[in-house]
């Protein structure tokens, strides 16, 4: 059995992700990648969420050699056969507002509008040893966006636990429900 270590790094550069994962895991010191040092870009070569999550941790775990936590999440609609998944940052080439304009054009004419956000993280101890953890959070895509809060896709996305969107969600409504904290539970119940 493996021990929660005392500080962890955490392998993203996005500090929507950073601050949702500090309110979750509050029992021990969370320091950005960036913030520890590395300023090294990681390739997302996985063809899953977890392979992605296991790519980033060990990057940054072998360029810092200290404990790593790597988070990869995305949103997979069922009438688009799960996409845009492991390439919802990518999925229009260009920024968040793109990406949802996206979303929205292919989901035009859908009325079949179920969906989930999925993540998988990895903990990753400098011996190399891993733990993982997954998570789900279900609901469905909207036809115009409700909310001005959360990041990605959150407004675009009505959770069926919260009755309402995402991005009408606060920060520890959507914290209880998500994707991210389902993966960390799974994760520390592993620990
Ligand atoms: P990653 O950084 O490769 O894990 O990219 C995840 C992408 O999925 C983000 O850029 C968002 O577009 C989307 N995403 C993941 N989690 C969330 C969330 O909690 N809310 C909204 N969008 C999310």
């Amino acid at each position: 059995m493996r021990k929660l270590p005392e500080k962890i790094v955490v392998a993203s550069g996005n500090a929507h992700k950073i601050d949702e994962i500090k309110k979750i895991f509050t029992d021990c010191e969370l320091i950005s990648m960036r913030e520890a040092g590395f300023d090294g870009d990681i390739e997302e070569t996985g063809k899953t969420f977890r392979e992605n999550a296991y790519i980033k941790a060990k990057a940054v775990c072998d360029a810092l050699k200290t404990a790593v936590l790597a988070d990869d999440s995305g949103l997979c609609v069922d009438a688009l056969g799960g996409a845009p998944g492991v390439y919802s940052a990518r999925f229009s080439g260009g920024n968040s507002a793109d990406n949802r304009a996206l979303l929205l054009k292919r989901m035009q004419d859908i009325p079949q509008r179920t969906a989930q956000f999925a993540c998988a993280v990895c903990l990753m101890f400098p011996d190399g040893g891993a733990l993982f953890g997954e998570g789900y959070t279900k609901g469905r895509i909207l036809f115009e966006e409700k909310g001005e809060g959360g990041f990605g896709y959150d407004s675009l996305f009505f959770s069926d636990d919260l009755k309402k969107s995402f991005g009408e969600a606060s920060e520890a409504e959507k914290n209880s429900v998500s994707h991210r904290f389902r993966a960390l539970e799974d994760l520390r119940s592993k620990l």
